[in-house]
């Protein structure tokens, strides 16, 4: 049900009343939470199945894994660390400073609002919820009006197994949004669109409101001819078949050495045939298309593109469905080349050289992922040092979001601010910087009370003729 704009301020009241009473402090109460999340994912599976099925036609077993399990399994990591990371840190410092006692505190940001997407509404729901509550937030959650029946689910789960002054839910599109990015918040973590990204800065701009911008964009796959052609397609197909291809880390086109094009089109068609021996438009294990109009925009691309359509995917618009669809021969100024694809299509552009690919990813944004297929651990280092993007990957595609202990974020317009596991509590955490002067360290101190002696000046002023140590360059 579409919340009322008008009970937006009271809920963020409300939410904040409880920041401020304590309740979120105290670790065990947070790691309880914690595992009311994990036993919801584990307790209601078989509905948030059937919802992501109407929704998305999202597979069960994609669902099980990257929904459910992920959730089950950050959730429960995070409970388990969270006496680590919220440990009070003493950094080291000058033997001097000692008694002054520097002290880290690890304070929760208060309360913060987390919007979140259609295309895997739950672990880009419950990922950054699991952090705020490690850190002591209170949180409102906003999920997408894209996915209707899973949104409305949340909002009949949420306060079922978590404390409804902890976490609420506000269903609900634009007008919804917007009266939530009014009000002032602690955190605003946005995952979704660049255009949208914009709207969320220039609001949380007004308050001066931290924000992490998790966004999208083109992820390149870079292969090089000498690595195994057949095992590239099959693991960059499976990385393409996920959700449709509607995945931020989806492989968005391929960039090969030009004789090696037509090897890697017949690979792409043998395990297509393999994972879909009779097509993937009726498959159960291949998902649909989020909305018409998403369906329209993918075909659209598709009749528009002045490539060779290699592995032709059957559409259906009725029921949103579309099949993977491998276009060669793709140039610069391709309308498969205008924006994040988030389909399942797959343009492959010819280059005559490793400089040649390098520079078409460098003429583009910075993608959230480079995907390489090479042994060569020079050309390797080379992607590394010579291009810009919010993670890089070698030899397989999304399988590294499994390692939830990296950080994950974009770079330039794939987004800004790390999340997973401690990267998201981190996220959330204020530290909060201290020292605890003694009195008996006075006489210490003398010096810097004016008027100054000279010899006062030479000691305050120390730093400032530090020796340099000459550099080898
Ligand atoms: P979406 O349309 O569901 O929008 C995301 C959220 O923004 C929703 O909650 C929606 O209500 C809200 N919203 C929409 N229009 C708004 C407006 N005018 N003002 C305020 N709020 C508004 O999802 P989407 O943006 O289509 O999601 C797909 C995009 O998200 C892709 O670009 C994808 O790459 C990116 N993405 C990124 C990550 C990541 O972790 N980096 C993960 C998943 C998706």
């Amino acid at each position: 049900m579409t919340t009322l704009v008008s009970t937006i301020p009271q809920i963020r009241d409300a939410l904040r009343a409880t920041f401020r009473s304590g309740l979120t402090r105290p670790i065990a109460w947070r790691q309880h939470q914690l595992y009311q999340i994990a036993r919801m994912a584990q307790n209601e599976r078989e509905l948030i199945c059937d919802a992501l099925k109407k929704d998305l036609g999202k597979p069960k077993t994609e669902v099980l894994m990257n929904e459910i399990g992920s959730t089950i399994d950050i959730a429960v990591k995070s409970a388990q660390r969270l006496p680590e990371w919220a440990k009070t840190e003493h950094p080291e410092v000058a033997d001097w400073q000692k008694p002054w006692k520097p002290t880290i505190y690890k304070a929760p940001r208060g309360t913060v609002l987390i919007i979140s997407p259609w295309n895997y509404p739950m672990i880009l729901t419950f990922q950054p919820l699991i952090g705020a509550i490690a850190a002591g937030c209170t949180a409102v959650l906003k999920p997408s009006e894209l996915v209707p029946t899973f949104s409305q689910l949340l909002e009949e789960l949420v306060p079922k197994y978590l404390d409804p002054n902890v976490c609420r839910v506000v269903n609900g599109a634009v007008p919804e949004t917007s009266k939530l990015l009014e009000l002032q918040w602690d955190h605003i973590f946005y995952t979704g669109n660049g255009r949208v990204a914009r709207i969320v800065a220039s609001a949380a701009a007004k308050h001066l409101t931290p924000l992490s911008l998790e966004l999208g964009g083109k992820s390149p796959v870079i292969i090089d001819s000498a690595y195994d052609i057949d095992l590239a397609a099959k693991r960059i197909l499976w990385g393409k078949c996920n959700n449709a291809g509607q995945i931020c880390v989806a492989p968005d086109y391929i960039l090969i050495q030009r004789d090696k094009q037509d090897e890697l089109v017949k690979a792409f068609q043998k395990h297509y045939n393999a994972f879909f021996p009779d097509g993937a438009l009726d498959s159960s294990l291949f998902g649909s298309i989020v909305s018409d109009l998403h369906h329209k925009r993918l075909t659209s691309l598709l009749s528009r593109t002045k490539g060779e359509i290699v592995l032709q995917g059957r559409a259906d618009a009725a029921r949103r469905r579309l099949e993977p669809t491998i276009v060669k021969d793709v140039t610069d100024g391709d309308s498969l080349l205008e924006e994040e694809i988030f389909g399942p299509i797959l343009p492959i552009v010819p280059v005559d050289s490793l400089d040649q690919a390098i520079d078409f990813v460098n003429a583009r944004s910075h993608p959230l992922v480079l995907y390489a297929f090479s042994d060569n651990e020079s050309m390797k280092q080379r992607l590394v040092s010579e291009t810009q993007s919010g993670g890089i990957v070698f030899n397989d595609t999304f399988q590294y979001l499994a390692v939830s202990e990296l950080p994950f974020a974009g770079v330039g317009e794939s987004g800004y601010g790390y999340q997973f596991m401690k990267y998201t509590y981190d996220t959330f955490t204020q530290l909060r910087s201290s020292i605890d002067m003694p009195k008996d360290v006075e006489q210490h101190l003398a010096i810097r009370y004016p008027p100054h002696s000279e010899e006062a000046v030479k000691a305050l002023t120390a730093a400032v003729y530090t020796p340099i140590p000459s550099s080898s360059l």
